[in-house]
This record gives structure tokens, C-alpha cells and sequence, in this order.
């Protein structure tokens, strides 16, 4: 079951900091492209500044694990919401997601990979031990 998703959201704001508290996440590895914003999207929406803000206060820990690899514009988009980010992840493999939980002394099982696409962000997961959630590629609202 390589590809079976853990659960699944329609999008990023649905997993709320309760949600994830029940589940006993401590850390959430989030893909960023379609998953936290719109590939075109230069800046943190609003919406996103105030999920990162409210998963913080919660306790939980958030790190941008991205295959993007334009590292001076995810720093820009990362800083002003103070999340650690990874660029040119290269998944599905899991040696950065691996690297993170070790980095912030994270075990697997406090651990969540967040993304939007089957077979890099729902794959790192299985392969690095952590579930897998899934969210739907993110859409512009019209
Ligand atoms: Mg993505």
C-alpha cells in the first residue's frame, strides 16, 4: 500500500492544529507547491500566515520540504512565516524528510508528511515511515 494516503483533506486549512494534536503530530513535514500555496504565488497568502501561526502555537512543528529548486524564492516566501524550509527535496526519496526528523529530534510516529501529489509526497512518507496526508492540489479561487 505504497500509495494509500493516511488521510485526507480537501486542503491545507482543514488540518487543523486540533487534528493534528489528536494525532499526536509534533512534526509536520509540508510539501509547498499546490499544497501550502498556488505555484504562481509569491508571497504567503494570508490564510497560510495564520495556519502556520495557529500550528505553532499549538506546540506543532512545521518544515517546507520541497522539490522546488529555487532556493532565493523560498527562502523570500518562507521567512516572513519563520518555517524552516528545504529545497530540491528530490522525492519520493526520504532522505530529507529523514534529515528533518533528525535535525528537530523527531521520532517517525510524531510524524506527518503533508502533500498534494501521490507519488512524491504520499511515497517519501512510506518510504521515510511517517503517514501520509493528503490534500488536494490547491486551486485559485475564482
Ligand atoms: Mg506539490
Amino acid at each position: 500500500m505504497l500509495l494509500h494516503a493516511d488521510k485526507k483533506f480537501e486542503k491545507f486549512e482543514d488540518v487543523t492544529p486540533k487534528i493534528l494534536k489528536d494525532a499526536n503530530v509534533k512534526l509536520l513535514l509540508c510539501d509547498l507547491d499546490n499544497t501550502l500555496r498556488l505555484h504562481s504565488e509569491k508571497e504567503p497568502a494570508d490564510e497560510l500566515a495564520k495556519w502556520i501561526s495557529d500550528c505553532k502555537k499549538a506546540g506543532i512543528m512545521i518544515v517546507i520540504i520541497s522539490n522546488n529548486g529555487r532556493k532565493k524564492m523560498m527562502q523570500r516566501f518562507c521567512e516572513p512565516i519563520d518555517v524552516p524550509c528545504v529545497w530540491w527535496a528530490k522525492k519520493p526519496l526520504s532522505s530529507k524528510l529523514t534529515a528533518a526528523m533528525d535535525k528537530y529530534h523527531f521520532r517517525p510516529e510524531q510524524t506527518v508528511m503533508l502533500g498534494d501529489k501521490w507519488h512524491t509526497d504520499v511515497l517519501a512518507a512510506k518510504f521515510a515511515g511517517v503517514r501520509a496526508w493528503k490534500v488536494e492540489p490547491r486551486k485559485a479561487v475564482i
